[in-house]
């Protein structure tokens, strides 16, 4: 089953988006900040981070650059959820390693198809890198 790391700090979301990657068949763990996620993708192995940008402490655009840096989480998809959806805030989300966004409110159906859509283009693009 293809594990998926979930962070974001409101409860409500959290439960709604994993039930919906639950109902679509991945396995999700929970974090609800940064530092917690951070510890369990360091620890884990997982193909896919969904990360809420708009977190206490932390934020997620903060996080995303820490995964990216890091050889344990460097390869890990990771798919953005923003509250912000601005002109600008794509090129910002984009340009500090996250691999697409959706923008909140979810629709539910691009959610799990972005999901997907990241997760079948893992791999590429790695090969030349160093
Ligand atoms: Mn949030």
């Amino acid at each position: 089953m293809t594990r998926v790391l979930l962070i974001e700090d409101n409860a409500s979301n959290r439960r709604l988006l994993g039930d919906h990657l639950r109902r679509g068949g991945y396995q999700v763990t929970e974090a609800s900040t940064a530092d917690e996620g951070l510890a369990l993708a360091f620890a884990g192995d997982f193909r896919l981070v969904v990360m809420d940008i708009q977190l206490p402490g932390m934020d997620g655009l903060t996080a995303t650059r820490l995964l990216r840096q890091n050889p344990l989480t460097r390869a890990v998809r990771i798919l953005a959820v923003t509250a912000h959806a601005m002109k600008g805030d794509e090129a910002r989300i984009l340009a500090a390693g996250c691999h697409a966004y959706v923008a909140k409110p979810i629709d539910y159906k691009q959610f799990l198809s972005s999901v997907a859509a990241l997760l079948a283009s893992a791999g590429e693009g790695e090969a030349g890198e160093a």
